[in-house]
């Protein structure tokens, strides 16, 4: 076993609203401390505001590293997070998502509004399609998703979606837990031992 471990980088998809429960701004700021502490590297939209903001200005009092990547539309409109490691900024959504799933070792989806749900379902869709490979976490903070999560289970009783890509992405509410699936699934890949 290699002694270099390679540092994790984790995408996280959040919310831009500025008006959620403190149970979710609970949960990103704890993220943003653990993230910290196990030394991986943060790539998130680059937003200051909702819990893109919480998350990434938890992650900067505790010395993280951060990559934002976000497209100049907003970086120009002053959305952009101004203390991360590195901003990338792109010409539009699309690339920026495509540099976000480029960089990420691995996904953490939490709650969000239309944005973080069509990022979660694309990462979902391209794993699906064996475009990537990487582990993806639903954070279910305080069972956000439930309905979100019948509604999968719908479509596979359904069979719109097979059984068996339910082991596309993993579900909790424990931000360890979280980090614990992420870093298992991604030590397993370079032949680690795996916990
Ligand atoms: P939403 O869940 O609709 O609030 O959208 C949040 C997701 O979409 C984030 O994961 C970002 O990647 C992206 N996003 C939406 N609004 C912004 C913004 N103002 N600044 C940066 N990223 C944003």
């Amino acid at each position: 076993m290699s002694h270099l471990k390679k540092r994790l980088t984790v995408c996280v998809f959040c919310a831009s609203s500025d008006h959620v429960g403190e149970q979710f701004q609970d949960a990103a700021r704890k993220l943003g401390t653990e993230l910290a502490l196990r030394n991986m590297v943060l790539v998130y939209g680059g937003g200051n505001n909702g819990l893109m903001g919480v998350l990434s200005s938890q992650m900067h009092e505790e010395g993280g590293t951060i990559v934002g990547v976000i497209p100049h539309q907003l970086n120009d409109m002053g959305f952009g997070y101004d203390r991360v490691s590195e901003m990338i900024v792109t010409d539009d959504m699309r690339t920026r998502k495509t540099i976000m799933e480029q960089r990420a070792d691995a996904f953490i989806g939490m709650a969000g509004g239309f944005g973080t749900l069509e990022e979660i379902l694309e990462i979902i869709t391209l794993k699906q399609l064996e475009i990537h490979t990487k582990p993806i976490v639903i954070l279910n903070t305080d069972n956000f998703f439930a309905g979100l999560l019948e509604q999968f289970e719908k479509s596979m009783g359904e069979r719109f979606v097979e059984e068996r890509f339910r082991s596309l992405y993993h579900v909790t509410s424990s931000v360890s837990d979280a980090l614990d699936y992420l870093e298992r699934h991604c030590s397993a890949k370079t032949g680690s031992p795996t916990g």
